[in-house]
């Protein structure tokens, strides 16, 4: 779906993503870990060009979407995005939020885009708050609606950035679980993310991000229990 090769990416001269090389295939969640400034979020934007890489190919479904002469509006709606801040419109209620898009973007009618978000809240279990404003859901729940406003344009691929980092201890759980369910869906997710346990379990590889570069990549198992690169030791005793 997605063949990241030898990307690199400055910033003033800094090398932050060093030759970079990575396939994401059709079912894939992919969890990205690293310290921070390792340029986690970096690659990320790089995936939907919200980042310009300096060189360095990503074939988006056989697609180059480096090239210049791509549309890449084109290509970033098939990706979905979730950031850490939720992001969401504060001005509009929550289903304002979810069919903005859709129906600006993909020219899908009120009906049909409204009908559409409600089956996915009702998936997350907000339904019941279609009709208030952000401020007044919790964290947890705005994640949800920003989660659910990125399902709505039927992405081929979710990426999220450290998703639960500005979550409540309490409500990191039910984000989760929404994306675990993503993920049981074979939706192909890739997850920057600092919940060892969610890559453990959810991910079917992890990769290890250190100084731009990817110092090592496997199934999570083997990736936990047996790292071979030394950095990559380092950092799980720190976090593990
Ligand atoms: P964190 O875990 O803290 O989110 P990260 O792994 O996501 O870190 P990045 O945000 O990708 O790291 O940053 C990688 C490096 O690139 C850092 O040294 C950062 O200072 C630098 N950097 C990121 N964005 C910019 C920018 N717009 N301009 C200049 N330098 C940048
Ligand atoms: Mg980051």
């Amino acid at each position: 779906l997605i063949e990241v090769k030898n990307l690199c990416k400055e910033f003033h001269g800094k090398q932050v993503l060093k030759n970079i090389s990575l396939d994401i295939n059709k079912g894939d969640v992919v969890c990205l870990i690293g310290p921070s400034g390792s340029g986690k979020s970096t690659f990320l934007r790089c995936l939907n060009r919200m980042e310009e890489a300096n060189s360095g190919e990503i074939l988006f479904e056989g697609t180059d979407i480096c090239k210049k002469d791509v549309d890449i509006d084109v290509h970033r709606r098939k990706m979905g995005m979730v950031f850490q801040q939720f992001n969401l419109f504060p001005h509009m209620t929550v289903l304002e939020n979810l069919v903005l898009a859709p129906m600006k973007l993909q020219k899908i009618s009120a009906d049909e885009a409204e009908k559409y978000a409600m089956s996915l809240l009702e998936k997350v279990g907000l339904d019941d708050r279609a009709n208030e404003y952000p401020s007044k859901l919790s964290g947890g729940q705005q994640q949800r609606v920003a989660i659910v406003r990125a399902l709505c344009m039927k992405p081929d691929v979710m990426l999220f950035d450290e998703p639960t980092s500005a979550l409540d201890p309490e409500m990191v759980g039910e984000v989760l679980s929404v994306m675990k369910d993503l993920a049981k869906q074979k939706m192909t997710m890739v997850v920057v993310t600092h919940e060892m346990g969610f890559a453990r379990e959810v991910a079917n590889r992890v990769v290890f991000l250190d100084s731009g570069e990817f110092v090592e990549e496997n199934v999570p198992y083997e990736f936990f229990t047996n790292p071979k690169n030394d950095r990559l030791r380092t950092f799980l005793s720190k976090v593990l």
